[in-house]
């Protein structure tokens, strides 16, 4: 047994690695950066909390939600490990102020942030006085992806690297094509990465897309529901209200059924989350809002009611079924009226060249807030999205502002984010029209090779049950 086995056992007692870690947490060791692009389940976390422990100096984890920090820091704690640490807005200025205390007097070895806190000036001048043996960043397409996940604050955690100069940096996430993940490592300014990539093929998962109209969708959902062993299932849909009707029609037929998206208070949304972690609760009807950090390994099914509008969303979605590595479905409804949706939304989430020559012309005279209504018809997203990425994540918009980008920047910016948006949803589209195998149209995308027939997706069955029907017609 060597040094890292030693530490494996003893801190995650298990006596192997599994496929890639070794390879990134010597990588890491060594002080090189590395990007990980791991699908979800492959233990992707032990390849910077082991480093973290064998390290000198302090290795900071970015990471986009509170929960996932609290339930790695708890379960480090119950392994004894005291100098796991996290600081998020959650917890009192004190109990934040004790922690940075510690920090200084080298007791912690290892703190979660939110992207956002490396945006305090304040904060990020603290850290600069204390040597970073690693930087981790977790979730990193939230760096690139202008989708759900995307964080405003990620894009700036390039800005953090330059000031506090980690020794290496170990980028992972589960979705990512080439372009993002070069995007990646552009943005985090790494230095030759290592390239872990493993295979994001989940053999236990079944594929299908079916087109029907939106009416019938739920009655189909329910038949498939109760034909196969399908429960626990999660159910998306795009709209809050959609996720509301459908969890009482879901109950009204007999199955524990609950709701779930932003707009239910924290509490309602933490207490029905853990219901259905304790399996007291069937089925969870969701918008995208469900799901990251969530960890159930036995969710059996996951149904898309209307298509998300990326493959990295898709897949990231559907692949919360099975996490046991029992068999798990994954069915996706479809019809051409979703696709017109998805696109009109897509085409309000940025402002065009015209809004934003037009904000620039008045910034100088106006604070930003005062110039919300000169831009009423923009959605409050791409408002955000404006403000945010024009004058800085922590600008003030009640004070007059300089922008710290430039006009034609901003607009070139923004055109690309555009453009790649529209790829993404039309190749969502692709996937939901093909009539190849659809294991083969997801991995393609995200670059990888796949056999052309996987034989567990619904084009593929169907094939082999036109194959059967021509060979029995040719014996009759
Ligand atoms: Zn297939």
């Amino acid at each position: 047994m060597d040094k890292l086995e030693y530490w494996l056992k003893v801190l995650f007692n298990r006596e192997a690695f599994r496929p890639g870690q070794r390879e990134v947490v010597e990588a890491v060791l060594a002080g090189r950066d590395v990007l990980a692009l791991w699908p979800t389940g492959a233990g992707k976390s032990l390849t910077y909390q082991l480093p973290a422990l064998l390290l000198p100096g302090l290795t900071l984890v970015i990471s986009p939600l509170i929960a996932l920090m609290e339930d790695q820091v708890e379960q480090l704690r119950r392994r004894s490990a005291n100098w796991a640490h996290y600081l998020n807005s959650s917890q009192s200025t004190d109990l934040r102020h004790d922690i940075i205390q510690e920090l200084h007097n080298g007791k912690v070895k290892m703190l979660f942030l939110a992207p956002e806190r490396l945006l305090n000036y304040y904060f990020l001048e603290q850290l600069r006085h204390i040597p970073i043996s690693l930087m981790a960043v977790d979730e990193a397409h939230c760096i690139t992806q202008w989708g759900n996940d995307f964080r405003h604050s990620y894009m700036r955690i390039g800005e953090a690297v330059r000031v506090l100069k980690p020794r290496s940096i170990l980028a992972v996430t589960a979705t990512a094509d080439s372009q993002t993940a070069q995007q990646i490592c552009r943005s985090l300014g790494m230095c030759n990465p290592l390239l872990s990539r493993l295979s994001l093929d989940r053999p236990n998962l079944e594929y299908a897309a079916v087109k029907a109209p939106l009416k019938q969708r739920a009655e189909l959902a329910l038949q498939h529901l109760q034909k196969s062993a399908g429960l626990p299932a999660v159910i998306y849909a795009s709209k809050r209200d959609h996720t509301e009707s459908l969890a009482k029609f879901f109950q009204e037929n007999g199955l524990k059924a609950a709701p779930y998206h932003a707009g239910l208070p924290a509490e309602e949304r933490r207490r029905i989350q853990q219901a259905f972690l304790e399996d007291k609760l069937q089925l969870i009807t969701a918008t995208t809002a469900f799901g990251m950090g969530v960890d159930k390994p036995n969710i059996r099914q996951v149904i898309h009611i209307t298509p998300p509008n990326s493959p990295e969303g898709y897949y990231q979605e559907a692949g919360r079924a099975g996490r046991d590595r029992n068999k798990g479905h994954c069915l996706l409804f479809w019809g051409s009226e979703d696709f017109n949706w998805l696109k009109n939304q897509g085409q309000s989430r940025y402002a065009c060249a015209r809004d934003i020559r037009k904000f620039y012309s008045l910034l100088p005279r106006h604070p930003a807030r005062d110039l919300r209504l000169e831009f009423i018809h923009l959605s409050q997203t791409a408002w955000d999205t404006l403000t945010d990425t024009a004058l800085g994540y922590e600008a003030d918009l009640d004070d007059i502002a300089e922008p710290i980008l430039e006009e034609s920047c901003l607009i070139n910016y923004f055109e690309r984010l555009q453009s790649r948006a529209e790829q993404r949803l039309e190749a969502m589209e692709n996937y939901c029209r093909t009539r190849e195998c659809r294991r083969r149209a997801l991995l393609s995308y995200f670059d990888q090779e796949a056999p052309a027939h996987c034989g567990a997706c619904d084009n593929c069955l169907n094939r082999i049950s036109r194959q059967l029907g021509l060979h029995l017609q040719a014996i009759a």
